[in-house]
């Protein structure tokens, strides 16, 4: 296991321990990384012809199952190799968590409003997940890899499988009581309601894998 750096300690540590009552902010967020990674599979086709992808052909997949408490977000977009799993996901390096990283000393009466205010992004998938599986193939690779972590201490990297290029993560929902709200989100209306109330812009489809019983 790879141990956390400190500053993604901590804001993980606030993810988790959260009172923040925002935490359904976190399809947002994975909508928003798939987005930006399906951009760039598109964007690579519009140099190289030989990456030329139709537009129509990328999307972002949601599904969920309810007995095994998971949510995957799945795109095919630009995916990321073994090395991008290490750097952008194990450390605080990328964007909005950049500016978190410079208010960290605030105190902890003022977490809502630090989480609310910079979009954490992924990391805000451990409000909600005790553990979260990223698989992951990088265009134009043949490998394919899987991140692993339940946000404490530290995460894992193996080798994995995927057809194609893009990415899956796959969040295990936290148990909890009927006021944590926790199993909305394992239904197909909670799920549409997210997308609907937050994601509304996004630029490519969202679609939603429902397995009717
Ligand atoms: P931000 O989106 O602000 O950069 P995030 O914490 O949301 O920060 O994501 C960190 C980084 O992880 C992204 O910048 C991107 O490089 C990578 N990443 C996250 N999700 C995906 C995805 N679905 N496909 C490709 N890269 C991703
Ligand atoms: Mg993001």
């Amino acid at each position: 296991m790879r141990k956390f750096k400190t500053e993604s300690r901590k804001l993980l540590d606030l993810m988790i321990n959260s009172i923040y009552t925002n935490r359904e902010i976190f399809l947002r967020e994975l909508i928003s990384n798939a987005s930006d990674a399906v951009d760039k599979r598109y964007f690579t086709g519009l140099t190289n012809e030989a990456a030329q992808v139709d537009r129509g052909e990328l999307a972002i997949t949601l599904a969920f199952d309810p007995q095994a408490r998971t949510i995957t977000v799945s795109d095919n977009g630009i995916g990321m190799s073994r090395d991008d799993l290490e750097r952008n996901l194990g450390t605080i390096a990328h964007s909005g968590s950049a500016e978190f990283k410079a208010a960290k000393e605030v105190a902890a009466s003022d977490e809502a409003q630090i989480i609310g205010q910079f979009g954490v992004g992924f990391y805000s998938s451990f409000m909600v997940a005790s553990h979260v599986r990223v698989v992951s193939r990088a265009f134009g690779s043949d490998e394919a890899w899987a991140w692993e972590s339940d946000g404490v201490e530290g995460y894992t990297i193996e080798p994995a499988e995927r057809a194609a290029c893009g990415t899956d993560v796959i969040l295990t929902v936290k148990e909890g009581d009927a006021e944590d709200g926790f199993d909305g989100f394992l239904t197909e209306w909670g799920l549409r309601d997210l997308v609907r109330r937050y994601s509304n812009y996004v630029r490519y489809p969202v679609r939603m894998e429902v397995t009717r019983t």
